[in-house]
């Protein structure tokens, strides 16, 4: 008989220690065009927790170039590469600083670590990065990772902050990435043109059909939409590690 999904995801999350959690711009803009703080202070709020009841939480945040964009005032819209490029570098300091004050609220600390693909792929860059990481979380920091968009092209063009993440679980040997999008899942029609979608509560194995339903998904869920998260949760199923995708604007 087949189990029922929430039996299936409760024997999921019962094995979990280490975490990985994506959240994407939408999610900490929530929609709007700035950085919303009180997202910031619901995300810290309930990382805090967990971590205090023994979970190691890793972030990985998109964000920087929806930060930096409006202080650019000599370009009206942030739309070359180059632009978007320097909104990452204005906003990834704006980013840092309400992520440390948030975190700070609850009695804990947090850490940049700006990574590439192609650092990642660089064996000697994947043990120096693991290294750090594995040094923060010893410490009880909690590490927040993002692109480093000021020297990459490809990523801050197809906005791969999913499939960074997918690294970075194989990077630290995580058990479970969560991925905070502005859906509350994958669904089996498209949500932005049919009201009653249904949301596909378990996918147990990644198929062609699966990614089709992703592909037809116009999620507004970032550069990458609902593909690129699927594309993220079938790197890390090839270790055995699952993935959520939930709504990252619902409280708590
Ligand atoms: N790294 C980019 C940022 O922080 C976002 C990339 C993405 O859309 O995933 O703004």
């Amino acid at each position: 008989m087949k189990k029922d999904s929430l039996v299936v995801r409760e024997e999921l999350l019962r094995q979990v220690k280490r975490v990985v959690v994506k959240i994407g711009s939408n999610v900490l803009t929530a929609g709007s065009d700035v950085l919303h703080k009180e997202v910031f202070r619901n995300i810290a709020k309930n990382i805090s927790s967990i971590k205090k009841d023994g979970y190691e939480a890793i972030i990985v945040s998109s964000g920087a170039v929806a930060a930096g964009r409006k202080s650019l005032t000599c370009i009206e819209q942030p739309v070359s590469i180059p632009q978007k490029q320097a909104s990452a570098a204005i906003g990834q300091v704006r980013l840092m600083r309400l992520y440390e004050d948030c975190f700070n609220a609850h009695g804990d600390h947090t850490a940049q670590v700006l990574l590439t693909h192609d650092a990642l792929s660089d064996r000697k860059k994947f043990l120096n990065a693991r290294n750090t990481l594995f040094t923060l979380l010893h410490c009880g920091i909690i590490p927040i990772i993002n692109e480093n968009d000021s020297v990459v092209v490809d990523e801050i063009k197809f906005g791969d902050n999913d499939i960074l993440s997918a690294l970075v679980t194989n990077l630290v040997d995580a058990d479970l990435l969560l991925i905070l999008t502005d859906r509350d899942g994958l669904y089996a029609q498209d949500p932005q043109c049919c009201e009653d979608a249904v949301l596909i509560k378990v996918v147990e194995k990644i198929t062609k059909e699966v990614e089709n339903l992703a592909k037809g998904s116009s999620s507004s869920a970032g550069t990458g939409g609902m593909i690129s998260k699927v594309d993220a949760a079938k790197k890390v199923s090839i270790y055995g590690i699952p993935t959520i995708v939930v709504n990252g604007n619902t409280k708590n």
